[in-house]
């Protein structure tokens, strides 16, 4: 029998839910039993748990490892990424890959810090969970989690990945963008890692290439961030506000190509003394597609005064990294270049063709 050995670690939400006096809450020990006792996650007399064989003739074994303390992931913090990151490391070597159960509400946010923590990753790390709890008849939680232990069980794509809904994602390119409907998932600038249907269809050509280096975890230990999305009338009190110490670093979400108010002086003196005490503040556009860019002065004014763009990251993603940027030993301007270079696939580096004569800004402008 071949099989291959996948951590599945629990950490929450709602696929292990189960309905109580307060709603849906998690309830220990209740996702392992239901899982044990359906064939289609567990074959009787194989060791606990073990997916009957795949069509390569695959048996995947897992280990349940729940967390202590099962989180709605609304509820998740700074510590619970660092946590999961430092389960997968101790566990790095006993396991051909891993998967990650997780509420989808803030699923994004935890896949896109692992992406920076994990440095040198070599396996795969899958995170999914479902809208629908396992525990009804109805569920998006069999599909979700068999497909991720699937991939986790027979593809090596070094990465952190969110699966829903039959698509794989990095998980520093998704955002969760439908909380009714079972296809909770997108990602406006990058297609999917890899689509499961008849056929499981894996773009190489996109998966990042095998790391040679050994697994480090660098940790997210800064808190002292913010994100903001830009509205029509948002006052230079408020941002003063926000920027005041100890913060040191913002997520400013702008409207389309990167632009915000150009006409103010007082906005932009706050964004450029803020700039000037070392608070690093980063432009990503509000909309689901698409990359800051200079085409419009209502973006230079915001680059004039010291905002960095975030190309085409989503918020979740430049959050995370600014935020593991500011807890590495890095001096604020490294911090401020880097968060414009690809680290881990999270953003599109643009560069000028070689057959163009002028500056990017210009042509970018036609
Ligand atoms: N509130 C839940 C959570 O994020 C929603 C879900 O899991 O789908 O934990």
């Amino acid at each position: 029998m071949h099989t291959r050995r996948v951590a599945v670690l629990y950490t929450g939400g709602t696929i292990g839910m189960m309905h109580g006096p307060r709603g849906y809450e998690p309830r220990a020990g209740f996702l392992a039993q239901r899982l044990q006792s359906m064939p289609t996650f567990h074959v009787p007399g194989l060791p606990a748990l073990t997916l009957p064989a795949s069509r390569l003739g695959v048996h995947v074994q897992y280990d349940l490892i729940e967390f202590e303390t099962l989180r709605d992931s609304a509820n998740m913090r700074r510590e619970d990424w660092v946590a999961i990151a430092g389960e997968i490391a101790s566990r790095y070597e006993d396991y051909d890959g891993f998967v990650v159960l997780h509420g989808t509400d803030t699923m994004a946010y935890t896949a896109s810090a692992l992406s920076f923590m994990l440095e040198g990753l070599g396996k795969t790390v899958v995170l999914t969970g479902s809208q629908i709890p396992l525990s009804r008849v109805r569920n998006d939680a069999v599909e979700n989690l068999l497909g991720a232990l699937m991939i986790a069980g027979h593809y090596t794509i070094p990465e952190v990945a969110v699966f829903f809904n039959g698509r794989l994602f990095r998980g520093n390119r998704c955002t969760k963008t439908d909380a009714s409907g079972l296809d909770a998932f997108a990602s406006g600038n990058l297609p999917p890692l890899a689509e499961l249907g008849v056929r499981v269809d894996v773009r190489w050509d996109l998966v990042l290439p095998p790391n040679a280096e050994s697994l480090t975890v660098r940790p997210i230990t800064n808190e002292h961030v913010a994100a903001v999305r830009l509205f029509p009338g948002i006052t230079a009190d408020t941002l003063a506000s926000l920027l005041s110490p100890p913060l040191a670093g913002m997520v400013l979400e702008t409207y389309g190509a990167g632009n915000g108010p150009s006409d103010r002086p007082e906005f932009l003196e706050v964004l450029r003394e803020a700039h000037q005490r070392g608070v690093v503040v980063v432009n990503v556009t509000q909309c689901h597609r698409g990359h800051v860019s200079l085409s419009y002065a209502s973006g230079l004014a915001l680059t004039e005064a010291g905002v960095v763009a975030g190309a085409d990251m989503t918020a979740e993603a430049a959050l995370t990294k600014l935020q593991w940027l500011l807890s590495q030993d890095l001096d604020i301007d490294e911090v401020r270049q880097r968060i414009g270079r690809s680290l881990r696939g999270e953003l599109t580096e643009v560069e000028a063709s070689p057959r163009l004569t002028w500056k990017v800004a210009e042509a970018s402008a036609g």
